[in-house]
């Protein structure tokens, strides 16, 4: 098959801008210290590391070692970020995390022992109610910070996309604590949703991943962003399906009345969630137009009495079929969905050079 018969995935760096210009404007003078890390959410993360150093960002946040060294690589020598690895340290890092001037984020106390020797800046993380990562809130409060050179003291919280959320407050109450103990770092707490609980959860630094992608901090699309991501994928075939007519495997998807529907050429090999077909939508011949079944190659798409051709492009995910929306009808979250699609799916980028 032709290129053209593939799935695409296109990454507007100009949309990119343009949400990290948003997310400067709402952290009102914190450093907005963009996440790239699963290479970006997938999307490719020296471009949009590069794109985001050209507006400004100093910053960066990964979570594996090696993805901080590919992030170094793709800044080059004259780009002079900092970079923070979110797993921190682990036995025998020390000489990697230096060559690529990486700065581990510090998350047990054996951690804080392997850094003793490693004798360059540091960054820690505490957990104050996430259970996940970072050091026991009782530890962190007991520690000599004193000794220590960390530069960055940051915590991360599980409840942000929910503003009524109590927790919020409970972890905002214990960061409080911590950084009190720390008085010559600077602080971070919020990822993207954080940062629109207002001024008390910003601090120095905020964390925005999913938000700089397009993603919206309450789980639902929001109108101060743009989508980054767009995925397409051509129309293969149509068909008409007379009622009773089942259309793909098993008998849960079966036509009650006459149907047309276009059959598209993504699928979940391309990495578009299967589960998204319960509720998921696709753009084509100007609408937003119910998707059916989602197989590993094909999808259809109800395309009722609309003008649709062969080879005519339709959109999986991106202004139109709303990223929140797709993780919504997939039973997961829009970060999900962006790290899934596959490398089969083919990568253009607009804004580039
Ligand atoms: C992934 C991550 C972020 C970014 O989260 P988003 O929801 O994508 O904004 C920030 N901080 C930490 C510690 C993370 O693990």
């Amino acid at each position: 098959m032709s290129a053209a018969s593939q799935a695409r995935l296109t990454v507007d760096l100009d949309a990119l801008s343009h949400n990290h210009a948003a997310l400067v404007a709402e952290a009102a003078g914190a450093e907005v210290a963009p996440v790239v890390k699963a290479d970006g959410y997938g999307l490719g993360s020296g471009p949009i590391a590069q794109r985001l150093w050209a507006r400004g960002a100093r910053s960066f946040f990964v979570a594996r070692l090696s993805e901080g060294e590919a992030l170094r690589n793709a800044l080059g020598a004259q780009r002079q970020a900092a970079i923070y690895v979110l797993d921190g340290m682990t036995p025998g890092s020390g000489a990697r995390l230096a060559d690529a001037g990486l700065t581990p984020v510090i998350s047990t106390l054996s951690q804080l022992k392997d850094a003793a020797e490693f004798n360059r800046p540091l960054a820690i993380q505490v957990d104050t109610g996430m259970n996940r990562q970072g050091l026991p809130f009782e530890d962190a409060l007991a520690l000599d910070s004193s000794a220590l050179d960390a530069h960055l003291v940051m915590s991360h919280l599980g409840g942000a996309a929910d503003p009524d959320d109590t927790h919020n407050s409970r972890q905002l109450q214990r960061f409080c604590a911590v950084r009190a103990r720390f008085p010559q770092a600077r602080a971070s707490l919020a990822a993207s949703a954080g940062i629109f609980l207002g001024p008390d959860y910003r601090f120095d630094l905020v964390r925005p991943g999913i938000s700089l992608y397009g993603g919206g901090p309450r789980e639902i699309p929001d109108p101060r962003l743009r989508a980054v991501a767009t995925f397409t994928a051509p129309v293969l075939y149509l068909r008409q399906i007379a009622a009773g007519e089942r259309i793909g495997y098993g008998s849960a998807v079966t036509a009650d009345s006459p149907t047309r529907i276009a059959i598209v050429g993504a699928g979940y090999a391309d990495g578009f969630l299967r589960l998204g077909r319960a509720g998921g939508v696709a753009f084509v011949a100007g609408a937003l137009r119910r998707i059916l079944i989602i197989n590993m190659d094909l999808l259809a798409v109800d395309i009722g009495d609309a003008d649709v051709q062969v080879g005519q492009q339709v959109e999986l995910l991106g202004d139109r079929a709303q990223l929140d929306n797709f993780a919504a009808a997939a039973q997961t979250v829009a970060h999900e969905v962006l790290v899934r699609i596959s490398s089969r799916a083919e990568r253009f980028y607009l804004g580039e050079g």
